[in-house]
């Protein structure tokens, strides 16, 4: 009797459905797939929606109608899931009015301009004799700003730059007689105190500003010692790569580099324990896990941020999984260091200085899968939709499930391993020669790439992230071409909308996509590559370091990449370069040679379920 099952995969992100007739020799048929977004989180019962939808979809595929449906196999998921924690640990504070780093959109002029700054109502009485900045308010015209910039200038005062409130210094620039650095949109003016030496400096378009920029050059401006110039020393930094900036020298105003106390973490291992200071960043954090592991938990310093940060993941993961908070413990830990742009304390114009974070991402072991509760709450939806004689049964191990599903990859054998690059987690299955199992789950994956370039972009639109992440880059040149980050050059029949002019944009499926951001092409490239090497090519050498026969990745033989991530332009290949020097053979797998790296698990149910079925094994008939 002909059988027609579906294997079940419920991943964080996806939920994929695998869909086979078996045949009473244990003879099978892939004959229909399907995925789509998973309902609810891994393990509830909210998961049922998305199984229906998945289910019902790989049927239709087929063209096989919901009552001749047989078996539903869920996978038993491993009851780990991830969370996610980022947190600034240093900060700038300007104090008093030192004004720093105000980049607008369109300064005007160009060149360095130091004197004393004059308020726009002061200027008609200001005498020649030393130079000085206009600082113009808001509700100023700019024809009269530079009429009245003009005749003093006329009547021999020397102006030497101007600040001013309205988004207005092009405008202002043009009507000049001489040409001076102008500085515009500083929303709190009124903040601005007059009778301090200022400097403002504007470089040519494409350039950026040198001396501002630059430690030393802050100290011959304002001629300081070297106490001094260490104290100004963040200005510099912040106002590195900049168009335009202003800096103003107030008698006891400073710029303070803080580091925000972040505390540290204490790593409890099967064997070991250790406590690091999370100030010492990812690489001694990451060398610290690695020493420990297999960790048992992880705690955080409390009263500080890592306190703060720890708490949260094991908080937002507890209310989740609907586990008491003592029921969930913490088992693999990635950091990651990143500089995110933040808007500095005291800052006049809404400047921003890049501050040193970290990301934490957490492996949550929790006490045990509701798969059952699920398989049953499956089996009544179904039936009452038309399935009437489905049976739902939950089993096989993920681990084993991904390795049997990527053994239908063309080319692959054994010894093999599976990473699975999924949202939250990085799962990886070794199988050896002697068939012999094994498997590690990791802490971070697309999800914390998508926050990452999220965060250090500062864009505050995961959407956005997820877009950049996704596709590659490309500068519309004009109005029937865009220029891609390679090099080359794409033309358009039909005109691109007028927003992607001039704009960096994402080349995705569905078309072009202007990046509403002030970053530039290269950056968000760098942002991008750095983010998915961080995350991913440490975890893949992680867990071949794990999993690897005796630690040893010369022994691993063949890697295939699964999961959605696995579908990224770029990851598999930065993956694949880091581990070629071991001789590995890495590349993204095609499940049931069409598949692609996606219904891996899915597919390993129903196969093992035939294979089963062939020796009668009673567990799965049950
Ligand atoms: P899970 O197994 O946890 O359900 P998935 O295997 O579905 O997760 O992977 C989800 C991740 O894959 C997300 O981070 C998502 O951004 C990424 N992803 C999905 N499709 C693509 C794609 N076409 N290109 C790049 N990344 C993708
Ligand atoms: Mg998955």
């Amino acid at each position: 009797m002909v059988r027609t099952i579906v294997g079940v995969d419920i991943g964080n992100s996806t939920t994929e459905a695998s869909l086979a007739t078996v045949g009473g020799t244990g003879s099978m048929e892939y004959v229909g797939a399907a995925l789509t977004r998973t309902t609810g989180v891994k393990g509830t019962v909210k998961n049922v929606d998305g199984v229906a939808t998945a289910v019902t979809r790989a049927l239709q595929s087929a063209g096989i109608p919901l009552a001749e449906l047989d078996l539903i196999l869920l996978n038993e998921a491993t009851p780990v899931i991830s969370g996610l924690a980022m947190e600034t640990i240093t900060e700038t504070i300007i104090t008093e009015s030192t004004m720093i780093g105000h980049d607008p959109r369109t300064p005007g002029g160009r060149g360095l301009g130091v004197g004393t700054i004059v308020g726009f109502e002061s200027l008609a009485e200001t005498a020649p004799g030393e130079p000085v900045i206009i600082l113009v308010p808001r509700g100023v015209d700019f024809d009269v700003t530079a009429q009245q910039i003009n005749a003093a200038a006329g009547r021999g005062v020397e102006i030497t730059g101007a600040i001013l409130g309205n988004d207005d210094a092009v405008l202002v620039a043009n009507r000049l007689d001489a040409k001076i650095p102008i500085i515009d949109e500083v929303s709190r003016i009124d903040l601005v105190p007059v009778g301090m030496t200022a400097a403002v400096e504007v470089a040519g378009p494409g350039q950026s500003i040198r001396t501002l920029s630059n430690a030393y050059g802050l100290a011959t401006i304002f001629d300081l010692d070297s106490a001094q110039t260490k104290v100004v020393s963040p200005v510099a930094r912040a106002l590195t790569g900049n168009r335009s900036a202003v800096v103003v020298r107030t008698p006891s105003g400073d710029v303070e580099d803080r580091t925000i106390p972040a505390g540290s973490l204490d790593l409890i291992g099967v064997k070991k324990n250790t406590t690091v200071d999370v100030s010492r960043g990812a690489a001694e954090i990451m060398a610290e896990v690695q020493r420990v592991s297999p960790l048992v938990d992880v705690r955080g310093e409390a009263g500080t941020n890592t306190g703060g940060m720890i708490a949260n993941v094991r908080q937002s993961m507890a209310d989740l999984s609907e586990h008491a908070l003592a029921d969930v413990r913490i088992q693999d830990l990635l950091a990651i260091d990143t500089l995110v742009p933040q808007e500095v304390r005291g800052g006049m114009a809404g400047e921003v200085a890049l501050e040193n974070a970290v990301a934490l991402a957490a492996m949550v072991r929790t006490k045990e899968s509701g798969m059952q509760a699920v398989a049953d709450a499956v089996a009544a939806h179904l039936r009452a939709s038309g399935a009437e004689r489905v049976e739902v049964v939950v089993g096989g191990v993920e681990a084993e499930m991904a390795v049997l599903g990527a053994l239908t990859t063309p080319g692959t054998d054994k010894p093999l391993v599976v990473l699975d690059l999924g949202g939250g987690s990085t799962d990886a299955a070794v199988i050896g020669v002697d068939e012999r199992i094994d498997a590690t789950h990791l802490a971070g994956a697309g999800d914390l790439v998508t926050k990452l370039i999220d965060a250090e972009l500062g864009l505050g639109n995961l959407e956005l992230a997820e877009e950049i992440k996704r596709n590659p880059l490309a500068k519309a040149e004009s109005f029937f071409h865009v220029r891609l980050e390679n090099g080359t050059v794409q033309f358009f029949e039909k005109p691109l909308p007028s927003t992607a002019f001039a704009r960096v944009v994402t080349l995705g499926e569905n078309g072009i996509n202007p990046i509403p951001t002030r970053h530039s092409l290269d950056r968000i490239r760098d942002v991008r590559r750095t983010a998915k090497q961080r995350v991913f090519v440490v975890n893949a050498l992680r867990a071949l370091r794990t999993i690897a026969p005796a630690g040893d990745l010369r022994q691993v033989g063949f890697v295939v990449l699964l999961g959605g991530c696995a579908l990224d332009f770029e990851i598999p290949e930065l993956i694949a370069d880091a581990v070629a020097q071991y001789g590995i053979v890495c590349g993204t797998g095609n499940v049931r040679g069409t598949e692609g790296p996606r219904n891996a698990v899915a597919s390993g149910l129903v196969a093992s379920y035939a294979a089963k079925s062939l020796t009668g094994d009673p567990a799965i008939h049950a």
